[in-house]
């Protein structure tokens, strides 16, 4: 599932190529019902043509665009979801979901295997981001945070690393790297950590998810940037499948085990 580096990768690259760009008209599939939240398919369509482009925020894993008369168009990639841009057409492929025409020829294409992606067009963007913790890489995400968050949960550090209302962004990847960077065992109590462990952490998340930025994402399986490229990162990451291979620290197989329905994979040597 793409998660804040992939999304914001998408984000970076549609900046300059789609703000200032008018909606001239949407298409809605038929065979994806659940897409557009909130409205019926054929409401959103005619409400989102005409507006124009003004700025793209993001918040967590949602792309938030920005639309005049004081709309937001928000897009969950989930866990298959593509947002393309393409000067010419949408490809075709049985997996076309949606379809945003702009006024200088160019389409928006949302291509979905699994039909998971969702969409909303609201005036008020709250609607969509009232349950997102902080941003991981602004101000408001300090050591002071996280310690304080991390007192109240006796969940595995894992669990609590995933929940999109305590810190924004960080899926099933970056939680494995980030636990592997600061060496903490993935199935650590949440509230067993010191404050300095806790402050490692801290950082780790941080360089975990920036270093993943600066390959453009990781593409495991199913993520394209906006212009159907692959991301860099999964070629480079430490831990996140990576089982049975040895630890690039200390030579130890990594693991892989089953922790709140999720797979995680971690140093049985480094991590404690
Ligand atoms: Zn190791």
């Amino acid at each position: 599932m793409p998660e804040l580096p992939e999304v914001e990768t998408i984000r970076r690259d549609l900046l300059p190529i789609v703000v200032g760009r008018t909606i001239t008209g949407a298409w809605v599939s038929p065979n994806a019902p659940r897409l557009v939240q909130l409205l019926p398919p054929d409401e959103f369509c005619r409400q989102i043509a005409g507006r124009r482009i003004e700025d793209i925020d993001r918040r967590g894993k949602y792309l938030l665009f920005r639309l005049d008369g004081g709309l937001h168009w928000g897009v969950h990639l989930r866990m298959t979801g593509r947002l393309l841009h393409d000067v010419n057409e949408c490809p075709e492929t049985p997996y076309l979901r949606a379809t945003f025409g702009l006024d200088d020829g160019a389409w928006l294409c949302f291509v979905d295997l699994r039909k998971f992606g969702t969409m909303w067009l609201v005036d008020d963007e709250s609607l969509v981001t009232s349950k997102l913790g902080p941003e991981p890489l602004s101000d408001d995400f300090t050591p002071a945070y996280l310690h304080a968050l991390l007192k109240r949960r006796s969940a595995p550090i894992k669990a609590a690393l995933l929940d999109q209302s305590a810190i924004a962004g960080i899926g099933n990847i970056y939680a494995d790297e980030a636990l592997f960077i600061a060496g903490i065992s993935p199935k650590r109590a949440a509230n067993s950590l010191s404050k300095p462990r806790v402050a490692r952490l801290h950082a780790a998340i941080r360089e975990a998810l920036e270093l993943a930025l600066g390959d453009r994402g990781s593409s495991f399986r199913d993520y394209l940037d906006a212009s159907g490229r692959e991301g860099g990162h999964h070629l480079k990451v430490k831990v996140f499948r990576r089982t049975g291979l040895p630890c690039y620290v200390c030579g130890t197989p990594i693991t892989r085990i089953r922790l709140g329905g999720r797979s995680t994979h971690f140093c049985p040597k480094c991590q404690r």
